[in-house]
Order: C-alpha cells, then structure tokens, then sequence
C-alpha cells in the first residue's frame, strides 16, 4: 500500500500514520519526491483500518499496491535506482559492461584478462572463484584463492570485481574481497543465503533461476530489499525452454517487463544465455537495444583452454570488438558506453 502524503502535511500527524502502522509490524519506506512525499507500506496491510488512514490530517490518499512485491516495485520508487559502485554506475545513462573469466585460472590469466577488458572500457572485473558446477567431477574453482587473486588486478587497475557466493559460511571473505557480490542462477530462490545479503551494504547482483519466472526474480529481490539492503542488480541470464540450440533461451522481453514493473537496474549475461561464443555479440547488442543497464560478458584469454565455459567465452580480442558495437547500438539508444 502507497500512502500519498499532502503537500504541508504536519510532522506531528505523519507521526501518527508512523505509529499506527508500526503496532500491526508494518514498516513504512518514506520516499521523498521533488513534488510529493509518499510513504510506502510493507507487510501484511489488509489488517490496516482505511477510515483511521484516511482521516488522519497528513494523508491525501491511499493506492493499493497488488503486486507482492513492494521494495523492488516501480509504484514504490518511480526514479530509476542507480548501483554506486565504487563510483562505477549501474542503472544510469552510461551502460556498464562486466567482463572477465568464468573462473578465476591463476594470476597471469587473470591479471591479463582484467588488462584488456579494461583497456577495451569494461567497468568492473568478474571471475568465479566458487564455482557451483552440476557435475562434481569438473573443476570447482579455486575457492579462497581465487579471490585472492582478483586482489592483484583490483589495486593495479583499480576495477571493482564481483565474484558469486555459494555458501552463506563465506560471506566474510566476500565482504573484504568483492565489490559485488553475485548470487547465481542456482541460488536466486536460497532464501536464507537471500536474508543474509539483505543484512549487508553491498551491492549483490542477482541472476534469475533458469526456471523461474519475472515475478519470482523480484520476490527474491524483495528478500534482500526487506532486510535493508537496496542494492540490488537484477540480471537476466537465460531460462529453460524447449529450445536445446542454446544453452539457454535469453528472455529479452524480461529487460523491458522487468524495467516496467521496478527501479532495479537490470543487465543481461549474453554468455550463458547462449552458451555459444558466436551468439554472444549479437545477444549483447540486443539487450542494450532493449534497454539493458548493461551487460555481463565471459571473456578468456584462450577460451579453447579455458577450465569452465570456454566455448562461450569471447577472445580479449573479440570482446574489443563487441565493444565498439555496443557504443554505436548504446548511441543509437540515447545512451553511452
Ligand atoms: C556465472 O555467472 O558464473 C554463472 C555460474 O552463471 P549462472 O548462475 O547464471 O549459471
Ligand atoms: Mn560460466
């Protein structure tokens, strides 16, 4: 539920709405407006009496918010959120273009790696260290180390990096280590490991369940959001279908569903859309065409030897060249690499 607040409503009836919600557990999210005020309610609000809301003095009306998402909800927040990452933007005019290895091999690769993406205008750094492989026989990543490594191109080029968690045991060496923190597509619904991230102030980059559905995306937001935490990434990155050509079936009609319905940024994984190197550039322009606040790329220095995803993964040479695209389709669309 939105309560609209007058325009000189008085501090003291304000107060009052404050108090009244916060008896039945509702938490109220003020969102100051450069016209209006508007308080938002979250919980369970059909407990609430209506005559008592309307007729206190500072309230000019009421709107019903169905959806059961409210934090991430676009009625919520009208303006766009904007992810400050260490002064790198996510969600605002300039696109923001996320590169590196699937997983973190050793120090020259990615030393090397973060070299060239950023040379080529990559804004942030990304590498798996954790790895959640189906099979337990394939390489698991190199856990701890792995983000140690990411230190070294982290101070030299100062790029921030983001890396996934699996384990809500190591969120500590996230905290010190990463920039973002990723939750992948086999966590999105790991609630417990959700709440966790909601009780921090780091940017998380949430990356929807390969079956799961827009509204269940921004549920588990909402289980972020609800513990405080607002910066959140959404990232859509392919989902199940008939269609076995791909690895995954890139959902584009997400980015402009997903824009719509909240202020999220929302950026697209062309790579494991597609799980096809060649398929990458072409998925890549296509979201930033369709309004993607970004997009998440796997690039290896020699993808035929890489230890995970290599046939997915572009060339640094071939990521140089995705990147001159994506100025002219970013320009074409009123934004800018
Ligand atoms: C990844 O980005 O490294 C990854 C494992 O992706 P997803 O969770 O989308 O499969
Ligand atoms: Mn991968």
């Amino acid at each position: 539920m939105i309560v609209v607040i007058k325009d000189r409503a008085n501090e003291e009836s304000i107060e009052k709405l404050r108090e009244y919600v916060s008896k039945f557990g509702i938490k109220t999210v003020s969102i100051v407006g450069e016209k209006t005020t508007i308080y938002g309610l979250v919980g369970d609000t059909s407990v609430l009496d209506m005559d008592t809301i309307l007729s206190n003095e500072a309230v000019d009306r009421v709107i019903k918010v169905q959806e059961p998402y409210k934090h991430s909800n676009r009625k919520f927040h009208p303006e766009d959120t904007v992810v400050d990452v260490n002064g790198v933007k996510i969600g605002g005019r300039q696109l923001c273009v996320i590169a590196g290895p699937c997983s973190v091999e050793s120090r020259e690769q990615i030393l090397k790696v973060a070299q060239d993406i950023s040379k080529s205008g990559a804004r942030v750094l990304r590498g798996g260290a954790f790895k959640p492989r189906t099979s337990p026989y394939s390489f698991q990543g190199l856990k701890a180390e792995g983000l140690e490594l990411m230190q070294v191109p982290r101070k030299q080029l100062g790029i921030p990096i983001v890396s996934e968690i699996t384990n809500p045991a190591t969120l500590d060496i996230f905290l010190e280590n990463v920039d973002i923190i990723q939750v992948g597509a086999r966590n999105m619904q790991n609630f417990e490991l959700l709440k966790l991230l909601g009780q921090i102030n780091k940017p998380v980059l949430l990356k929807r369940g390969f079956s799961n559905t827009i509204e269940e995306l921004l549920m588990s937001a909402e289980y972020i959001m609800n513990g405080g935490n607002g910066k959140v990434i959404l990232c859509e990155r392919g989902i199940r279908t008939f269609e076995h050509f791909t690895r995954n079936t890139l959902d584009i009609s997400a980015v402009p569903a997903l824009k719509r319905l909240s202020h999220l940024p929302v950026i697209v994984d062309p790579s494991h859309s597609s799980g096809i190197n060649w398929l990458v550039e072409p998925l890549a322009l296509a979201a930033v065409a369709a309004g993607a606040a970004g997009v998440m790329v796997e690039v290896h220095n020699c993808p035929s030897c890489a230890l995970c995803d290599g046939p997915q993964s572009l060339s640094c040479g071939e990521f140089d060249s995705l990147m001159g695209k994506l100025k002219k389709v970013a320009e074409a669309v009123g934004r800018r690499l």
